[in-house]
């Protein structure tokens, strides 16, 4: 037996049955699964690897309901040669550009698509700005169901080839993710579709929590200071934080919690600067531009969700410029030897600033993420790199 007791709306309570395939709350709201931990107080993970070593705590009992590509259980490595120049003592890549199909999205997919699977659904449909189509193209494509993808005619080369090369049906939209997601909810009783948006089904946030429970098993049974996270959707953000919890429920930890930092673009910063505002909410950002794909999120379903973990946290929201970002990616690769996405690589400056402004002190042991692999990002950063090379030539 899993462990789920009840799935509610996370803005108004409304309890809905498990058993059932479900997307928003009637009132709109995104919905949070539930689990009775008082019965796993003193569990902890012995065997399996990855996204499923968490099962315990996951909405599944049967194994062979699972369809899996063998995501999760990232690295999480030092990167000393940065501490030094930025002062830090601790200073940790968690380097997700090794999941299936490249990005940390296959985290999510892996539980949408077993529960939309088992709950009886037969097409998928996703908005993507980019590696959330390559996630749930193959991931359907593993489990045997159709993907409808619809993604914006400018997303990365790798994005568009992927979800080709793994049989989904592609749009390409001249817009942005959020057009993307009109046409799928416009579209998706008459054709029959599930729609596995962020947010608008329960599950994708129960895989992206793994990266919480991982972070303190890499750790050796602790969690950092600071976390900083490239946030578009938010999944991850508000799935970390959630394991968090979990996590003090079963006895793990204590009240102590990672300052959350949430870092964005400075063409698409919704959440910076309803963070700024002292705001619940993020209004639509518009003419949201830049080069880092998973970042153009101007709207998200979760926006309050993610102000109110940044504010419980202590944490803060940064944006930067995608000079800024480009030049990390280059930065951390002379360095440390990782070729970041421009979204991961979007973390080095932002923790520049928080250094200066006195928010992160030397003593504190802080992680960033890499959420996806340069190298689904050649197109974009070609230029950058060429230049580089002419200038060192
Ligand atoms: C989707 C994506 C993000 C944003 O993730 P959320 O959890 O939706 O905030 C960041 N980086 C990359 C590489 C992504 O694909």
């Amino acid at each position: 037996m899993n462990h789920v007791t009840s799935l509610n709306c996370k803005r108004c309570e409304r309890a809905f049955e498990p058993g059932t395939l479900i997307n928003l709350c009637h009132c709109g709201g995104p919905i949070e699964v539930r689990y009775d931990l008082e019965h796993l107080v003193g569990w902890r993970p012995r065997e399996g690897r990855g996204v499923w070593r968490y099962r315990p705590v996951l909405p599944i009992d049967d194994p062979s309901e699972i369809v899996s590509l063998g995501e999760g259980g990232t690295p999480l490595e030092s990167m000393p040669t940065l501490a030094a120049t930025l002062g830090l003592e601790r200073l940790w890549l968690k380097e997700e550009g090794g999941n299936p199909t490249g990005s940390f999205k296959a985290r999510g997919m892996t539980l949408a698509v077993t529960m939309a699977r088992k709950l009886g659904a037969k097409k998928l449909a996703v908005p993507s700005a980019g590696n959330a189509a390559g996630a749930l193209a193959a991931y359907a494509r593993r489990a045997g169901l159709e993907a409808h993808i619809f993604m914006p005619k400018d997303v990365p080369e790798a994005n568009r080839l992927e979800v080709i090369a793994t049989g989904a049906h592609v749009t390409l939209v001249d817009g942005l993710i959020t057009d993307c997601g009109k046409m799928v909810a416009e579209r998706k009783e008459a054709e029959g579709w599930f729609d596995v948006s962020t947010l608008k089904e329960p599950y994708r946030v129960e895989g992206k929590k793994t990266m919480g429970y991982e972070l303190f098993e890499d750790l050796g049974g602790r969690l950092p200071d600071v976390i900083l996270y490239p946030t578009g959707g938010g999944t991850g953000l508000i799935g970390m934080w959630k394991a968090f919890d979990e996590m003090q429920r079963m006895g793990w930890i204590g009240p102590e919690r990672p300052r959350m930092v949430s870092v964005q673009a400075e063409g698409c910063a919704p959440i910076v600067k309803a963070f700024a505002a002292g705001a619940d909410e993020a209004p639509y950002w518009e003419d949201a531009h830049t080069c880092a794909a998973g970042l153009r999120v101007p709207k998200a379903v979760g926006d309050f969700w993610m102000l109110e973990v940044l504010r419980a946290s202590e944490g803060r929201a940064v944006a930067v410029s995608d000079a800024d970002l480009v030049a990390a990616v280059l930065e951390v690769g002379c360095t440390e030897g990782f070729f970041l996405s421009p979204e991961g690589a979007a973390c080095l400056p932002a923790l520049r600033e928080l250094i200066a402004d006195g928010t992160v002190r030397s003593t504190d042991e802080v992680v960033v993420f890499n959420t996806g692999s340069g190298f689904k990002y050649l197109d974009v950063l070609a230029p950058a790199i060429e230049a580089f090379a002419e200038r060192n030539a």
